[in-house]
C-alpha cells in the first residue's frame, strides 16, 4: 500500500511515522508512505504558498496551484487504470469523523493520498477539483493536517497483512462487532495487591472466551452504550448484562 501526503511539514510527518511499527513496515517494504512537499511547488520567487482570503477575515489561505501541481505530479507517476483517479483525502474539521470502519474501507486501496492544510484551510476550487473525502479526526480544531494525516495512517497501515508482527492481534479489536476490547493482564500475576482473573490462568480456552466477550460486551455498556446500541447481542448475552448492571449498581449503593 502506498501513502502520498502532501504537506508543508513533510518532516512532522515522516519523523513520526518512520518511528516504531509503521517505520518497520516501511523498511520491509509492506507500505511505503512519501511525503510530498506542497513548497516544491510554489510559483512565485519567494517560494510562498499562502495568501490573503478574499473578502477579508483573519489568516492565510493555502493558495490553489501549488496544491494542484503537487497532485498533478503525483498522479501522473501512478500506476493506475485508464481514467481512474487517487482517493484524495483532505484532512478538515468538517469532514465525516474518522472511524475503524473507514480505516477498513481505506485499507483497500492501493494508493491513497492525504492533503494537509495549514493556516485557516485551503483554497477551496482545488479542493472541488482534486479531493475525493473529507475527513476529520474528531470535532476541534488543529494547526494543521499533519497530526490528523499521521493519526489516519497509522490506523490504516495497521490493517496491511504483516504489518502487524501477530495478525491476530488485529483480529478482535475495539470497535469489532461494535463492542470495546476486554481487559488484559500480563506477568505478575499479583500487582499492587491486584489479582489477575483466575479464569485467565485456568487454560479453559472456551471459558476464557466466554469470560472475554462478556467483558467486552459490560465495558462498551459502561464506556461507550451508543456502540452497543449497533452490537448484535443474543437474548442470552442481553439477560446476563442486565444481571451484571444490577450487581455494580447495588455494589455502588453498599
Ligand atoms: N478554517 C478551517 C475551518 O474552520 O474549517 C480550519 C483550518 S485549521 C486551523 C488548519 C488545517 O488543520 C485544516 O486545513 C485541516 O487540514 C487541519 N485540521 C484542523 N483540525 C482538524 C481536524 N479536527 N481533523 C482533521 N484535520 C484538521
Amino acid at each position: 500500500m502506498n501513502f502520498h501526503i502532501l504537506t508543508l511539514f513533510p518532516e512532522m510527518v515522516m519523523d513520526g511515522l518512520g518511528t516504531s511499527i509503521t517505520g518497520r513496515a516501511m523498511e520491509k517494504e509492506l507500505l511505503s508512505i512519501k511525503a510530498i512537499n506542497i513548497r516544491d511547488y510554489a510559483f512565485n520567487k519567494h517560494n510562498s504558498v499562502d495568501d490573503y482570503p478574499y473578502g477579508g477575515g483573519a489568516g492565510m489561505l493555502m493558495q490553489a496551484e501549488p496544491i494542484y501541481q503537487a497532485y498533478e505530479a503525483l498522479r501522473s507517476k501512478m500506476d493506475l487504470p485508464e481514467g481512474k483517479k487517487p482517493r484524495v483525502i483532505y484532512l478538515s474539521p468538517q469532514g465525516s469523523t474518522f472511524t475503524q470502519a473507514m480505516a477498513e474501507d481505506f485499507a483497500k486501496e492501493s494508493e491513497l493520498v492525504l492533503l494537509c492544510g495549514h493556516y485557516e484551510g485551503i483554497d477551496e476550487r482545488v479542493l472541488e477539483e482534486i479531493v475525493t473525502d473529507y475527513v476529520s479526526i474528531g470535532d476541534y480544531v488543529l494547526t494543521g493536517g499533519e497530526l490528523p494525516a499521521m493519526v489516519m495512517v497509522d490506523a490504516i497501515s495497521r490493517l496491511v497483512p504483516g504489518v502487524l508482527h501477530n495478525d491476530v492481534s488485529a483480529e478482535f479489536e475495539s470497535f469489532q462487532d461494535h463492542l470495546l476490547e476486554y481487559p488484559q493482564y500480563s506477568r505478575p500475576e499479583e500487582w499492587h495487591g491486584k489479582k489477575v482473573p483466575p479464569i485467565l490462568l485456568s487454560g479453559h480456552h472456551a471459558n476464557v472466551e466466554k469470560w472475554r466477550r462478556e467483558q467486552s460486551i459490560l465495558r462498551t455498556a459502561l464506556r461507550r452504550p451508543d456502540l452497543l446500541e449497533k452490537a448484535e447481542l443474543s437474548d442470552k448475552e442481553l439477560e446476563n448484562l442486565r444481571k451484571q448492571l444490577e450487581n455494580l449498581q447495588n455494589s455502588l449503593q453498599e
